[in-house]
């Protein structure tokens, strides 16, 4: 009998690590999956974003904001990832150079915790996949609207 190693859990979005898997680890593995079978590409302009959001560190303090813009976009909007490309296109060249996803003024950690994350989706079907990566970013983006008022 292997023993039990203690569950710990994420200091950034919460999430409960596995034996096997912290959420980077999911994160990679829900990546490999979406840029090698379409079925599970189709929900790739959420996944990043609410990885991102729940993921901080990785971003500057602009960059968060305009992450969750995105998010707020592809969701409440309908905007499409191809529309989607276009507009950060626009905006990189009128406002040339003065704003970075990553440099710059560190994000925060938002002070609330998040209703769910990554280690929720189920990668063992596509049509579940989808599924739990959209109610995952709905709950990211429900988070977000309803703490920074
Ligand atoms: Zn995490």
């Amino acid at each position: 009998m292997a023993e039990q190693t203690p569950t710990t859990h994420c200091p950034e979005c919460g999430g409960q690590f596995t034996a096997e898997e912290t959420c980077t680890e999911r994160y990679h593995a829900c990546m490999a999956l979406e840029l090698t079978d379409p079925d599970y590409g189709a929900v790739h302009h959420f996944t990043v974003p609410a990885y991102m959001l729940q993921h901080p560190s990785r971003l500057s303090a602009e960059g968060w904001q305009a992450m969750a813009q995105i998010l707020h976009e592809f969701l409440v909007d309908g905007v499409s990832p191809a529309r989607m490309r276009q507009l950060i296109q626009q905006q990189q060249k009128t406002r040339p150079k003065s704003f970075s996803m990553v440099k710059g003024m560190p994000a925060t950690q938002p002070s609330w915790t998040w209703t769910t994350t990554i280690m929720a989706v189920r990668l063992e079907d596509p049509a579940l996949y989808c599924a739990d990566v959209r109610a995952w970013a709905e709950a990211v983006h429900d988070d977000i609207q309803q703490n920074s008022q």
